[in-house]
């Protein structure tokens, strides 16, 4: 028989989309489904996005190929950004613009490995690294982290792990699937032992401007001004609500950023002009939209963490960044109700029988957790609550 590639054995589709998925298939026959499983705000984008986006459109300059790194005005958008809410200077000639951030993280791992490179990722991870890492030829290695701990890393666990091997940490603050956010203090020995030890930091910064308690945690590009280190993965679908106009970036140094423009010239060409011109629009609008969201966020997240540690044997960490609370359901997966097993018979027992959808933990390679999204209506969080309480009540008889 013809073959195909390997890598169909080696590489998972996104388990996230997985759920969304059968959650659409159950509300397209009529079911009264609440999802939890979006990782995207609930929002539209902003008017001013969608009237650029009409503006761009109209202009037949737009319907053209143009710079593979991206359009200027956009570029120098992002380092103004940067500059003024992140903290840290970088130069436009150190950006390009991808297809979302998902984009920016596989021409960052492409464009630093080679077979069998190590990349170190703590679990519970975003579905995407260690797929993205298998994809560029290199070789995921897992910290575990525990709920104890808030799901963080410390040094002893990267030095624990650490082989002559190791050329990469991918580092996520705020996290999706925790939502936890490491402070200042904690953020800068690792950032410190990364450089020390002369190995890449890939930040992915998605959720930077979500934040909301306590501070937020610095860019390691604010410490490595020169990006000897660092790599910057960031872009507009979570902050803007703008996840399905496909427009995120990497930031680096000359050398990753010259291979990274190579390898976009022979994938994508260019992202989307109008995208482009949209997202631009959305930076230089500022972040007040964002704060607007996050009001609306915050108000869920308070109501979602109460409500989930009030319901037996549920409990959630403490989350204060991007839009997700991790949910320990461990005792409801071992054998309590027939045939459940594991968070991901769980999640899916929670969605046929009471139609509420949760990402089980297997997919962030923490079993024994669900991830919640908080990013919908307070009415739909309030039902959907109230069906998981009751699914618990059931169980429990
Ligand atoms: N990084 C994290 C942690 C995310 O959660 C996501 C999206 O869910 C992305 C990156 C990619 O976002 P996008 O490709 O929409 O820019």
């Amino acid at each position: 028989m013809t073959e195909i590639s390997k890598l169909d054995k080696i590489i998972k589709p996104s388990g996230t989309m997985l759920i969304s998925n059968k959650a659409r298939e159950l509300r397209e026959a009529g079911k009264p489904v609440i999802g939890f499983g979006a990782g995207e705000p609930d929002f539209a984008s902003p008017d001013y996005v969608v009237s650029a986006a009409i503006e761009a459109a109209n202009d037949p300059k737009n319907h053209k190929y143009s710079p593979t790194a991206g359009l200027d005005s956009l570029r120098k958008s992002i380092a103004n950004s940067a500059h003024s809410n992140s903290n840290y200077l970088v130069d436009p000639a150190n950006i390009v613009v991808t297809n979302g951030g998902k984009q920016a993280i596989l021409t960052a791992l492409m464009s630093l490995l080679d077979s069998d490179d190590e990349v170190i990722i703590p679990a519970p991870f975003w579905t995407t690294y260690p797929e993205a890492v298998l994809l560029a030829g290199g070789k995921p290695i897992f910290i575990e982290t525990s709920k104890e701990k808030d799901f963080k890393i410390s040094i002893e666990d990267l030095e624990g792990i650490k082989t002559d091997k190791t050329k990469v940490l991918i580092w996520c603050s705020p996290s999706n699937p925790t939502g936890v956010v490491y402070t200042k203090e904690e953020a800068k020995k690792i950032y410190q032992w990364v450089f020390e030890n002369d190995l890449w930091i890939l930040s992915d910064e998605l959720y930077e401007h979500l934040v909301y308690e306590g501070e937020a945690t610095p860019s390691p590009a604010i410490f490595d001004k020169e990006f000897n280190n660092t790599l910057i993965v960031n872009g507009v679908s979570k902050a803007y609500a703008m996840t399905g106009w496909r427009v995120g970036w990497l930031i680096a140094n000359n050398k990753v950023i010259n291979l990274a423009k190579k390898i976009l010239s022979q994938t994508t060409s260019n992202v989307n002009n109008i995208s482009q011109l949209a997202a631009e629009a959305a930076i230089n609008n500022g972040l007040e939209v964002t704060q607007n969201m996050k009001i609306a966020f915050d108000r869920r997240r308070r109501f979602a963490i109460e409500k989930i540690n009030s319901i037996d044997n549920l409990s959630t960490t403490k989350a204060t960044g991007a839009f997700y609370l991790f949910v320990n359901v461990s005792h409801y997966c071992s054998g309590l109700i027939e045939n459940i097993k594991s968070s991901e018979d769980f999640c899916n027992w929670l969605l046929e029988n009471y139609y509420i959808a949760f990402v089980p933990g297997e997919v962030f390679g923490a079993p024994g957790y669900m991830r919640l999204s908080y990013a919908l209506s307070d009415d739909e969080l309030s039902e959907g609550l109230n069906r998981l309480e009751k699914a618990i009540k059931d169980i429990s008889g």
